[in-house]
């Protein structure tokens, strides 16, 4: 099995799409313990990945998502952007080698897990998008080949959003607030949330 240039087209159009209508979740969430762009940072990207989109989806996987993680890099700025960017470079770039979608998802997505550990110097715990990229990371490891697979990642992606709730944030902006970032959702972990489950949707034939 492969994964096809049109279902491809339009798990990137969904998925786009999805973040921007979340803009205005995204910033509510980084108003309470950042300094509220996330919603607008991830809009921007998308929307230059969205005006790509013909381009991106017409190029081989690998190149696509190193051109997608070049664009976040270019145009969302924060610290996100270069942490996205990093995920999507790093998982063409695994994809280059030899990787084939959807069979090497895991690898592939893992890839992407790693550059934006190592870019963020960051570990679950610390209340950050990684806490919800590793436990998806971990489902598509473990729970592989599970008829519902996909519905298992949806879920777990969002009780590890709200998982970070509770966690005292260590990296990033919220990590100035201390202890007052205790009680509320991570914006980054949010938006990874949502990038997931559409994905996730869009294979469902759900989007
Ligand atoms: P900024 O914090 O510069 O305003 P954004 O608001 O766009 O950037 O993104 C904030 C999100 O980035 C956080 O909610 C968190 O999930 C993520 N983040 C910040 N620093 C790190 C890091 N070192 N490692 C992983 N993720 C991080
Ligand atoms: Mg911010």
């Amino acid at each position: 099995m492969s994964l096809q240039p049109d279902t491809f087209k339009s798990l990137l159009k969904v998925a786009a799409e999805t973040v921007i209508a979340s803009a205005p979740e995204l910033t509510a969430l980084d108003q309470a313990i950042g300094d509220g762009d996330h919603g607008t940072n991830m809009k921007r990207g998308f929307e230059a990945v969205l005006s790509k989109l013909d381009a991106i989806s017409s190029q081989p996987f690998d190149e696509a998502l190193k051109t997608i993680g070049k664009t976040l890099v270019m145009t969302v700025g924060g610290a996100s952007g270069p942490l996205y960017g990093s995920f999507f470079l790093a998982a063409g770039e695994a994809l280059s080698h030899n990787k084939q979608l959807p069979d090497d998802l895991a690898d592939v997505f893992g890839s992407g897990v790693s550059a934006v550990s190592a870019r963020g110097r960051s570990q679950t715990g610390e209340k950050t998008m990684l806490d919800v990229l590793v436990p998806v990371l971990e489902t598509l490891k473990s729970e592989a080949g599970r008829p519902d697979l996909i519905e298992r990642v949806r879920t777990i992606a969002a009780e590890a959003v709200a998982r970070t709730a509770p966690m005292q944030a260590t990296k990033g902006r919220a990590s100035f607030l201390g202890a007052r970032s205790v009680g509320h959702v991570d914006p980054g972990a949010r938006s990874s949330c949502v990038l997931v489950q559409a994905v996730c949707s869009t294979l469902e034939g759900r989007a």
